[in-house]
């Protein structure tokens, strides 16, 4: 058997493990954004019997990639939205929720509605959010670098 034989046959047991425990999904999704989607999708088509949830409370898709090119006059904002059910990778469960807390000690994630998600792997990645005081901190570490380079 070759190197990427064991590999392969590695990476088949442990997602055969994976697929056995109990009632949680062999994996969980926080956010449905490009990272969220394109995980999901490479997962699956890897692996098409995976029980995969993605958590994400928007009903849209934004391709913010793209923004740069917006913000340029070179491509429509409204090709950067999209819905997010048509994103959504076929035999994904879309759960249209809001995660609010992590219970990692029994693989489970609080929705803001209260109900408990379990899951075998978690794939957090619910973007970023500047926050309002982001800029000046930007600043500061740039001047402490300016300073410290003189
Ligand atoms: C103006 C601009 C220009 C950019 N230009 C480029 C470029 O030219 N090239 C490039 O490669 N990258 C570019 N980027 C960066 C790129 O867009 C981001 O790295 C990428 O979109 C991040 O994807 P993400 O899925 O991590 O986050 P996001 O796309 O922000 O998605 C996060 C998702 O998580 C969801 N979410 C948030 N909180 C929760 C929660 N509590 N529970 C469940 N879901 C939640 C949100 O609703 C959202 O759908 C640019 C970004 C910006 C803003």
């Amino acid at each position: 058997m070759s190197k990427s034989d064991d590999e392969a046959a590695r990476l088949h047991r442990s997602t055969a493990d994976a697929c056995n425990w109990g009632s949680a999904f062999d994996v969980v999704v926080v956010g449905g954004g490009s990272a969220g989607i394109g995980v999901t999708a490479s997962l699956l088509r890897r692996w098409p019997a995976l029980r995969i949830a993605v958590i994400e409370p928007s009903d849209k898709h934004y391709y913010q990639p793209a923004w740069t090119l917006v913000g340029g006059g070179a491509y429509d904002a409204e090709l950067t939205v999209r819905r997010m059910a048509d994103v959504m990778p076929e035999h994904a469960e879309w759960i249209h929720a809001q995660a609010s807390a992590f219970d990692p000690k029994n693989n489970l994630v609080v929705l803001a509605d209260g109900r408990k998600i379990g899951y075998r792997q978690l794939i957090v990645c619910p973007g970023i959010r500047l926050a309002s005081h982001t800029w000046s901190l930007v600043q500061y570490y740039l001047m402490w670098r300016i300073l410290c380079h003189r």
